[in-house]
């Protein structure tokens, strides 16, 4: 058992035991031995904007033609949820800087991001864009007077879950708890309220799985509030299913590998499949529209990434085999292209946003 294996058997030991939702938070953010006290990108697993530049710079374009579609709100704020090593605002500041730079001449850009590692090598990335970014670390009502322009990717994944499994007894939500001394898995004695279970789950075989992430949907909700309210964009890419599906998806990944759920908390990444679904019907509740979601491999082809590659290629001839290399990992569906998706919310009364 590593050190946060053993504070959390503790608390467990003290406490009783955690909800999956419990232990994802203490095994991704606790401040010592959390995953994202330090930098898990590039040695756990590598993000889009890491393996091609053309990705943020599109999600800057992208930006910018949703601003222009909606008739160029005055200071939009540019918002970037869980900004990882600050590549793709990077690149999508350039873009953005090239295309429109009447956009960045009057935007807010924040970051929000609760890491100190992460938010360090975030400023130190973004020195050069020259642009005025403020950091936070949660979305709140801060954000809410203008415009928003908020880009995410793989962010809604690392948000945490709770499980529930069909079982005779009813739904009974999936624990974390000691079993001989060890971290285990155990399903609680007495089932959740069956109102909870919504109806599309209720039909589950028996061992079938509900995943909630309540935090992402809250979240949702807020930024779609804002949105409609305000005018504004968002567009969220992650890995993810648009359907119902009654298995479970959490997953720890650790040196590009997967691993054990449990053995080693915040030495591995632990993440969920986003439920695009769900997140569509909390933009609905928050009164916007849902687009999508869309395939990343559709998505990206819409917005140009192959003229934009083809350009990148010519510019940099010695390079050209590893740029298209890098684009058909994000594009071709055995890769990131069919698994990797995305979702957008705009205002009712807006046209529909760019790539969906
Ligand atoms: N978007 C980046 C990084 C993805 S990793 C990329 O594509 O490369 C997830 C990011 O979300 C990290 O920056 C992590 O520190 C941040 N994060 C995780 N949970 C968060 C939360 N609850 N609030 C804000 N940031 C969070």
């Amino acid at each position: 058992m590593n050190k946060l294996a053993e504070r959390i058997a503790a608390l467990i030991a003290a406490e009783g035991p955690l909800s999956i939702a419990q232990f994802m938070t203490l095994s991704l953010h606790d401040p010592e031995g959390g995953t994202y006290a330090r930098d898990p990108i590039g040695r756990d697993f590598i993000t889009a904007p890491e393996i091609s530049q053309t990705f943020g710079e599109l999600c800057g374009l992208w930006v910018v033609q949703a601003w222009h579609d909606q008739g160029r709100p005055d200071r939009p704020r540019l918002v970037e949820l869980g900004p990882g090593r600050g590549t793709l605002m990077a690149d999508a500041l350039r873009a953005i800087a090239a295309a429109a730079p009447e956009f960045l001449s009057q935007a807010e850009i924040v970051l929000v991001e609760t890491s100190p590692a992460l938010e360090a090598l975030q400023r130190d990335k973004l020195k050069i864009s020259m642009a005025d970014i403020a950091w936070q670390v949660r979305f709140d009502e801060s954000l809410d007077d203008r415009a928003l322009y908020l880009l995410t990717n793989e962010f809604f994944d690392c948000l945490p879950i709770r499980q529930f499994v069909k079982t005779e007894r009813g739904w009974c939500e999936r624990m974390v708890t000691l079993e001989t001394g060890e971290l285990a898995f155990a399903l609680a004695p007495l089932a959740a309220d069956p109102s909870f279970i919504p109806p599309d789950r209720v039909g589950a075989p028996q061992g079938g799985v509900y995943e909630i992430a309540p935090a992402s949907l809250a979240l949702t909700e807020e930024i779609a509030r804002v949105i409609a309210d305000k005018g504004g964009a968002a567009l969220i890419v992650d890995y993810g299913y648009g359907e119902v599906g009654f298995g479970e998806t959490l997953q720890a990944v650790g040196g590009h590998k997967f691993a054990e759920l449990l053995t080693a908390p915040g030495e591995t990444d632990l993440s969920a499949h986003v439920d695009f679904a769900a997140l569509a019907r909390a933009v609905r509740s928050g009164g916007a529209a849902a687009y999508g979601p869309v395939t990343q491999c559709n998505f990206l082809a819409d917005l140009g990434i192959g003229p934009r590659a083809e350009r990148l290629m010519i510019a940099n001839p010695n390079e050209a085999r590893v740029i298209a290399a890098a684009v058909d990992r994000l594009v071709n569906p055995k890769e990131m292209g069919a698994l990797f998706k995305a979702l957008s919310i705009a205002p009712k009364t807006a046209p529909t946003p760019p790539g969906f």
